[in-house]
């Protein structure tokens, strides 16, 4: 069997009408610079004909896959079944409505070999969705995730984005967090870029999406701002943070030890007293929270075998040897 060089990787629901024009788009767009790709489409529990069409391709096309989740899982899921099951050593993820161009694809590969990236992101610089329900909150939330995660983007929702084969099945994805790919790459130790590309209006089904989303991605982003910075050394901020309360806490306490056994003045009805034992208690729980914290840390790597480094090459090893 001949290598796969090229996965491209598809999440649909309830996109019937889009998944012919698109194979098409993207047959005319690599066919040429490269013949030996795969196109994996993920079924998310479509309620209409999609699955049929699928089917219809794959009959004409066995370089097209699908992978028929039982129900709907989210566009995640779809995205992270897709990184397991694919082969390429170059991998694409876009949307399966046509609002991303195929056409992109060669340039994204191109920028990602010239530059020695290791993930490129397309960045819709003439997005053409509704203003206030879509654009307004995904400029905030761009801003808000390139300024907590420190990799700056324009457009993170972009679904649209070219993948080295190890940066794509490293990626643990959870929740609703494809948005962060690109940070979440990042904390493997990628290098990242952008590329503006095209982007088209929904002429077929509807979109899935609405504002509801906004307060689950700030939620997600707590998550990923702990998993990138803390979660390898949790004792180094719980502990600091219990250092400053309790210390404070024993300072306060000093003081009030200094009025009742050196100026013979009473402490009890002060709030000081109050304050003082509080201060000492939240940095006992810090520091609790520190150690219980290293210890998950500890289950958390070793029982997915997760490392706490990422080689980009290793030389000279037996190849077996990984
Ligand atoms: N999608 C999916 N599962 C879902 C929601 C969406 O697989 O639960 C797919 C959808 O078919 C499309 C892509 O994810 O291919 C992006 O969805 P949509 O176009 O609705 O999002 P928008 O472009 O409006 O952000
Ligand atoms: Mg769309």
């Amino acid at each position: 069997m001949e290598k796969i060089n090229l996965s491209i990787i598809i999440p649909v629901y309830n996109e019937e009408e889009n998944i012919p024009i698109l194979y098409g788009e993207i047959k005319d767009s690599i066919e040429s610079i490269e013949p030996n790709y795969e196109i994996i489409f993920i079924n998310d529990g479509s309620s209409d004909n999609s699955l049929k069409e699928l089917k219809a391709l794959r009959e004409k096309d066995k370089r097209v896959k699908i992978i028929d989740f039982r129900k709907n899982f989210g566009q995640t899921a779809a995205l992270a079944a897709g990184f397991d099951y694919a082969e390429g050593e170059i991998m694409i993820t876009m949307d399966g409505d046509l609002q991303n161009n195929p056409k992109d694809i060669p340039l994204l590969i191109k920028k990602m070999k010239n530059e020695d990236l290791d993930l490129v992101n397309g960045w819709r610089y003439k997005r053409k969705d509704p203003f206030i329900s879509r654009k307004l909150p995904s400029m905030m939330a761009n801003k808000l995730i390139s300024w907590i995660t420190g990799v700056k983007l324009h457009d993170y929702g972009c679904t649209l984005k070219v993948y080295r084969k190890d940066i794509a099945k490293d990626l643990k994805l959870y929740g609703e967090q494809h948005r962060f790919i690109p940070a979440l790459a990042h904390i493997e130790g990628a290098k990242v870029g952008e590329l503006k590309v095209d982007h088209r209006e929904r002429k077929f089904g509807k979109s899935k999406y609405g504002i509801s989303r906004t307060i689950r991605v700030i939620l997600d982003l707590i998550t990923v701002k702990f998993l990138s910075s803390y979660s390898t050394k949790p004792l180094q901020i719980f502990g600091l943070l219990g250092f400053i309360t309790g210390g404070i806490g024993v300072l306060i306490g000093l003081y009030l030890a200094y009025i009742r056994l050196i100026l013979k003045q009473g402490i009890a009805g002060r709030p000081l007293l109050f304050l003082s034992m509080l201060l000492i208690f939240m940095g006992v729980q810090f520091f609790s929270l520190g150690i219980i914290g290293e210890m998950l840390s500890r289950t958390y790597h070793e029982s997915s075998k997760k490392k706490v480094y990422r080689v980009k090459r290793a030389e000279g090893f037996d190849s077996k040897k990984k």
